[in-house]
């Protein structure tokens, strides 16, 4: 047995979860019970145990982030890495969010769930939980990372990208960090080298916005949207761009939103390979509004909680829109 000590960080999802009386599952397994379930973990390291949450992770959001990052900050120095049970539909949010919120760990923060209630006979939760503590006792273990059906995928580049199956993360347009091939950890991404010391944030802002434009959208919303967000994300087109032209109403509502001290991020509605704003003519109109960004290569729950992590941080545009431009746990390339 490893001599590594774990703290593991239960808050609910699937993995946790239990029939109700009403005939649907809600979390209802506490961290010690999930470890009862995978009796191999008592030969592997030692492991305490947290009851952070017990939520379907549709109702995690920055608060609870918050509290995550607290609570690894707090027990940063009694453990060599931590585990986070999490329900899968937000865990890209969450571990994106980690990953501003807890920067340079020398320590893995690995997260993992289950697409079937650990009670499933054909549950992948008891093999998902054995792997994240196999990697997360492993030498060379780094950074934050969801272990998820053999894979080991940085926080930063992580999607949920199937409902149902049990294949449901991506590493999206980067290699993952590892695999597992039966019980052998296979690494493909190393540990960073001469890291600064570990730094926690405190808060995040969510008052960030996205918005998917839709053939025929209106420019409307973006004074809908002032009172309540200090951020729009916009999703465009294949490289992204903003419909109308120069004279178009949208690229003068972005001009305006800008011109308010807000942050506007142009991105594209595609899965794969980002945005490049300077390609087309509507690109380029978006490209050169002063104070636009663009999120390039950086995954949908990265840009996001980038986003709501640098506003906590300062409130100046200038400053913002320089630390967003900083790249993160490889978030962009
Ligand atoms: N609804 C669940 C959750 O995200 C789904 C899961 O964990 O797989 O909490």
């Amino acid at each position: 047995m490893s001599t590594k000590k774990i703290l593991l960080l239960a808050t609910g999802g699937t993995i946790a979860c239990k029939p109700t009386s009403r005939g649907v599952l809600a979390p209802a397994i506490s961290a010690e019970e999930l470890l009862q379930f995978v009796p191999e973990l008592a030969g592997l390291c030692r492991i305490d145990t947290m009851q952070l949450y017990d939520l379907d992770s549709t109702n995690i959001g920055p608060e609870h982030w918050c509290g995550m990052a607290k609570a690894i900050q707090d027990h940063y120095h009694a453990y060599d890495g931590f585990v986070i049970a999490h329900g899968t539909d937000t865990m890209a949010y969450t571990a994106a969010a980690l990953s501003y919120m807890i920067q340079n760990p020398d320590k893995p923060i690995v997260l993992t769930g289950s697409q079937k209630s650990i009670y499933n006979r054909d549950t992948d939760a008891r093999n998902n939980l054995l792997h994240a503590f196999a990697y997360a006792v492993s030498e060379g273990a780094w950074g934050v990372q969801i272990v998820f059906n053999n894979l080991v995928i940085l926080g930063t580049r992580a999607r949920k990208v199937r409902s149902k199956s049990l294949n449901a993360f991506s590493s999206i347009d980067y290699p993952e960090t590892a695999v597992f091939r039966d019980d052998r950890l296979i690494r493909f991404l190393p540990a960073p080298e001469h890291q600064p010391p570990v730094q926690f944030a405190a808060g995040m802002d969510p008052a960030v916005f996205v918005l998917r434009l839709v053939p025929g959208m209106g420019a409307q919303i973006f004074e809908a949207l002032k009172p309540f967000y200090h951020a729009v994300v916009i999703e465009g087109f294949g490289v992204g761009g903003l419909p109308g032209g120069e004279k178009g109403p949208l690229l003068q509502a972005v001009r305006d939103w800008l011109a308010s001290g807000r942050l506007a991020v142009f991105s594209t509605q595609v899965q794969h390979e980002g945005s490049d704003l300077s390609v087309y003519e509507v690109g380029r109109i978006a490209r050169d509004l002063p104070g636009a960004l663009e999120a390039r290569d950086m995954t949908p729950e990265a840009v996001v909680t980038k986003l709501m992590w640098v506003l906590a941080q300062t409130t100046t545009p200038d400053a913002a829109r320089q630390l967003f431009e900083v790249p993160v746990q490889h978030d962009l390339l």
